[in-house]
């Protein structure tokens, strides 16, 4: 494929590519979509139960709903896709990448260089004093050992900041980027959909499908992002 060469060549030429992913990037690891999850979920909008008003409120549902979407990790695994990443960041090809899943599975796959926008479902937290521990404590629905608060995911919920650190790091990079690659999202949640209008470099999307945004890219290539990851690496 011609749009797959020219990447490959960009990747090559470029002196500092970041990439930015998103659910599309996860969905080849076979992670358990919640909507499709049998029992009484299939009712329940998730934006309801991600919120910071469940975990005040409703932390029973909260605990439920978050102690699932851990273990469904536990069966499934980064895939070859995840795997390039990493290797390209080890060859010099690739400065970094930001993600707005919370699966880890990019560190898993070894990434050093991650920024995560919405935080990570893999560490837990006191909603009160910020104490960091063990998961096992949350998915028995624990209370926090030292002061008795709530016990959390290290995720952004709706209504709350986005952590400052991983976004003023992920900015920098795009900033300096000669080249950012958007791997599996069609942008449609701000503030990440800012993000590709932050480099003055080459913006190229990969995706499932076409988005909205792509009028905005000097390169759109469609398909599933494992399958287009390895025919880019096979011309690297
Ligand atoms: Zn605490």
């Amino acid at each position: 494929m011609e749009a797959i060469q020219t990447l490959a060549r960009w990747i090559k030429e470029s002196r500092y590519t970041v990439v930015l992913t998103g659910a599309g990037m996860s969905t080849e690891s076979g992670l358990p979509d919640f909507r499709s999850a049998s029992g009484w979920w299939q009712n329940i909008d998730p934006r309801t139960v991600a919120t910071v008003e469940a975990l005040e409120s409703n932390y029973r549902l909260f605990q439920e709903f978050y102690a699932m979407r851990i273990r469904g990790l536990d069966v499934c695994k980064p895939h070859r896709g995840h795997h390039i990443l990493a290797e390209w960041e080890q060859r010099g090809f690739l400065h970094s990448v930001a993600t707005q899943n919370v699966d880890g599975f990019h560190q898993q796959a070894g990434s050093q260089q991650v920024y995560e926008l919405h935080g990570s479902l893999r560490t837990v937290r006191c909603n009160t004093c910020a104490h960091q521990t063990a998961q096992t404590d949350f998915l028995a629905g624990k209370a926090c050992p030292l002061c008795q608060g709530k016990l959390r995911p290290d995720v952004v919920l709706f209504g709350e900041q986005l952590p400052a650190l991983p976004w003023q790091r992920a900015l920098n990079d795009m900033r300096s980027a000669e080249l950012m690659v958007v791997i599996g999202t069609s942008l449609q949640v701000y503030p990440v959909a800012q993000l590709p209008m932050m480099t003055q470099g080459r913006l190229v999307m990969l995706n499932a499908e076409p988005t909205e945004h792509d009028d905005r890219f000097d390169l759109v290539v469609t398909g599933k992002a494992g399958e287009l990851l390895q025919a880019l690496n096979s011309q690297l």
